[in-house]
């Protein structure tokens, strides 16, 4: 499955570190610091990632322009105000694999998948239901079923779940083909995560769009844990709209703005159905204040309110990273992280941690689920001395994720050791 030649000795894992191109960018980010003052080998950037040094001057020149100018900085500022969320277009485009008309930030994540499906689930008497999958996030969760129940429907008649086979941890992609062929007619909207938040499992995206489509559904991807983690191309794989976060991978900051999708064939449709604001107004008549709505062609069109320009701030510091970086060398570098954590971890003592997350690299991003024999607390004051954090989740799954902007091999070769201590008592 993997070309690499792994080795688990700690010189190995600081030759691959020195012999890295992207290593550097590691460099960029504040560490927390570990008890012992080291930096702590940081393992949950799926939760929430780590501040890129340049954040801070980024929110600080804005603090700045607004103590200097006023509300002058709207449109003297350095980077003007009006206009700020384009400084990130082009990037976040490019980190998602889209045309930079189909993005744009704005709001946060569960307020952006409901403004979408205002847009892209409209249900009728013969064609209504949601799929999703039995274990999405609780948010998405909540937000299908109270679609469901704002259109008059009872939710357990109109989200349809897609649950693993028995006895497996994660969706085969063949049964969620054959689902929409079977039920492909009754259902409205398709709304799949591209990697699951608790099994690390990442879908077909391009397969399930095609299959969706051919049956007439809407489809809409979460990427909360797929932006800045896999290597999209949203334009070509054809959903109808996607929304993400952007505090996870993406390191925009706690609570950071969300990113909205929109395909291109959806830039011009006014027949489509949305909630308007005057940020989606054409920005040449705007100021005009006149009483009529007038979108924006694009994603843009979506958007409702100004928005916080200390959090864009933040957020274009990453986003710059990851364009010097680029998402396609970032991906082959994740998967030789992850594939040399995977190869770590099997080499512990027999039966003391199962990998539920698949073991095809296609099928996963960066992110590994682990559940460990034994009393996970004192597994976790464990790795808390030693330094370690990563993520835990009731009742037994550890989460770990190197990510490919700032972690390194010796992250993952200190992450694992700690981990072999605690097997061996
Ligand atoms: C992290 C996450 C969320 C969080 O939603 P917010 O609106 O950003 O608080 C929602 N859905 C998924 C799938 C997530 O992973």
């Amino acid at each position: 499955m993997t070309s690499h030649r792994y080795e688990n000795t700690e010189s190995f894992a600081r030759r691959m570190d020195a012999e890295d191109a992207l290593a550097s960018f590691r460099d960029e980010f504040l560490f927390p610091p570990s008890p012992s003052g080291e930096p702590s080998v940081y393992l949950a950037g799926n939760s929430l990632g780590l501040q890129p040094k340049r954040a801070r001057q980024y929110i600080q020149e804005e603090l700045e322009d607004w103590a200097r100018l006023g509300v002058e900085g709207h449109v003297h500022g350095r980077h003007p105000w009006l206009p700020y969320h384009e400084l990130l277009t082009e990037q976040v485009a490019r980190i998602v694999g889209a045309q930079p008309q189909e993005v744009v930030v704005m709001n946060t994540l569960s307020v952006n998948l409901h403004l979408m499906m205002v847009s892209f689930y409209r249900p009728t008497r013969e064609r209504y239901k949601i799929l999703i999958e039995a274990g999405a996030f609780p948010s998405d969760q909540y937000a299908v079923a109270s679609q469901a129940r704002f259109h008059g429907m009872d939710p357990t008649q109109a989200v349809m779940l897609l649950q693993p086979r028995d006895g497996e941890a994660t969706l085969r992609t063949e049964d969620i083909l054959e689902t929409l062929a079977r039920h492909g007619k009754e259902i409205a909207l398709v709304m799949l995560g591209s990697v699951n938040y608790l099994t690390g499992q990442s879908f077909d995206l391009a397969a399930i769009t095609r299959a969706a489509h051919a049956q007439g559904c809407q489809v809409g991807f979460d990427l909360a844990h797929g932006a800045g983690n896999l290597k999209l191309a949203l334009h070509d794989t054809g959903p109808d709209f996607a929304v993400w976060c952007s505090y996870k991978y993406l390191n925009g900051g706690p609570g950071s703005l969300g990113g909205v999708f929109v395909h291109e064939r959806h830039a011009r449709s006014p027949q489509l159905p949305r909630f308007e604001g005057w940020w989606g107004h054409n920005k040449a008549t705007r100021f005009q204040m006149g009483p009529t709505f007038d979108p924006l062609p694009g994603a843009e069109g979506w958007q409702l309110s100004n928005p916080p320009i200390f959090q864009l701030a933040a957020l274009r510091a990453s986003v710059e990273l990851f364009d010097r970086a680029t998402m396609a060398a970032l991906h082959a570098r994740s998967q030789k992280l992850t594939g040399y954590l995977e190869f770590l971890l099997d080499q512990l003592p027999e039966g003391f941690v199962r990998i539920t997350t698949p073991r095809d690299p296609a099928q996963r991003g960066a992110q590994l689920s682990l559940r460990f024999r034994g009393e996970p607390k004192q597994l976790l004051q464990r790795l808390g001395d030693a330094g370690v954090i990563c993520d835990f989740r009731e009742p037994d799954i550890i989460r770990a994720a190197p990510t490919a902007l700032y972690n390194s091999f010796l992250d993952v070769h200190r992450f694992v050791k700690t981990l072999e201590g605690h097997a061996r008592g």
